[in-house]
């Protein structure tokens, strides 16, 4: 028996679409992702980019508040994220919780929940034919694809060991926290995402370097412009970041640069925190070129301000469709826009 709708992702974008599917009677299924090794390591486990994330201050609605009560009152117990932390009960909502919060929400509504991952789609027949990592193989009448994009990161391991304790790869949902405050700050990347980020870290930052492996930046003009006029930004120009510096108590410490011109020459500089800004991959792979992508790969939009993809009866939401906004709140919006698309198309198909 076919499902009516299946949602593939587990972020706003795909909470969204199942509390809005789920309030439409349409039983939807939401594939979350596996818990593997292989999606720990690329940023890709279920609930997505935010529960890598800390304190989350820009999703309208929650403003900063002790959320003990209220987590331990909405989330079953075993699901309730940070239960012993030790720090202040006065914060922000955290990536974490705000997508616990949202999984539930879907709950309540009756949606269903498989912890599994997609590892291959044929749109090529209706119902869609789908199959998971566990082995399952599924029909749908329609699907949201929400799976979002990651981060990319340059590989080093020293990466990875100071993730969420200095390496971010998102300044806007990161740059506030104090441990960024009063303190240089790296950030590595010449494109519109680098000089957005550095400008923005400056409002809390002592300085901000700017690691770029060339010696021109790829951004816009007027976001270099900017760039090299702010007296806070230092670039380093023809430099790659070698390693991470830090250590268990204080997490970043600083990174060591090596030139791009004389592989010789290393520098280390002092900073506290470190911000990859060299770009996003979109979660797209498991589509295998099935659906109409842009240039870079996500996955494109057919009708102006719809969720419509390039396949009848398949939408998308959240970042896997946008390398733009990409923002908690817009992925939760276009998610509940895809939800309304898909509603609308099952309906006129005569599927409700
Ligand atoms: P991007 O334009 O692809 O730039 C990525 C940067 O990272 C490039 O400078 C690249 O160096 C560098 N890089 C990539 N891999 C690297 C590696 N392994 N080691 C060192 N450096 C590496 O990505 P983005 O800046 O995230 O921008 C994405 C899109 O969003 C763009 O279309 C951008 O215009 C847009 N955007 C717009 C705004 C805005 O208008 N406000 C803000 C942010 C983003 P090379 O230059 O040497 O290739």
């Amino acid at each position: 028996m076919a499902e009516r709708v299946i949602i593939i992702g587990s972020g706003p974008a795909g909470w969204a679409a199942a509390i809005y599917t789920s309030r439409a009677s349409l039983e939807p299924l939401v594939i979350e992702g596996a818990v593997t090794e292989d999606n720990r390591l690329k940023g890709t486990l279920p609930l997505g980019q935010l529960a890598l994330t800390t304190e989350v201050e820009n999703y309208p609605g929650f403003p900063a508040g002790d959320m003990r009560a209220f987590l331990d009152d909405a989330l079953e117990p075993a699901r309730v994220p940070y239960r012993h932390a030790n720090e202040d009960p006065h914060r922000a909502v955290t990536g974490p919780e705000l997508m616990e919060l949202m999984r539930r929400q879907a709950l309540n509504f009756g949606t269903r929940v498989k912890t599994d991952d997609v590892v291959h789609v044929d749109l090529s027949q209706h119902p869609f034919r789908l199959k998971t990592l566990s082995g399952e193989e599924l029909q749908s009448l329609s699907l949201i694809v929400a799976t979002g994009a990651r981060a990319n990161y340059l590989g080093l391991e020293s990466e990875e060991q100071f993730k969420n304790r200095g390496v971010s790869a998102c300044a806007v949902c990161d740059g506030a926290l104090p441990r960024f405050r009063n303190r240089p700050l790296v950030v590595v990347g010449g494109g519109d995402s680098a000089m957005e980020e550095s400008n923005y870290l400056t409002k809390f930052a002592t300085r901000v370097y700017v690691v770029h492996r060339r010696d021109a930046f790829r951004a816009s003009k007027i976001m270099a412009e900017r760039t090299l006029a702010n007296p806070k930004i230092e670039v380093k120009w023809n430099s790659v970041v070698d390693e991470v510096l830090g250590n268990d108590e204080h997490g970043v410490t600083g990174v060591r640069l090596r030139s791009t011109v004389d592989a010789a020459k290393t520098e280390e500089l002092e900073a506290s925190g470190y911000f990859a800004a060299i770009g996003h991959t979109p979660n797209a792979d498991f589509l295998r070129g099935q659906l109409e992508t842009t240039e870079k790969g996500y996955i494109r939009w057919t009708k102006p301000f719809r969720t419509h993809t390039s396949v009848e009866g398949v939408f998308a939401g959240g970042d896997v469709a946008d390398d733009y906004y990409r923002q908690a709140v817009t992925a939760a919006g276009t998610g509940c826009m895809a939800a309304l698309d898909c509603e609308r198309w099952l309906a006129a198909k005569g599927f409700d």
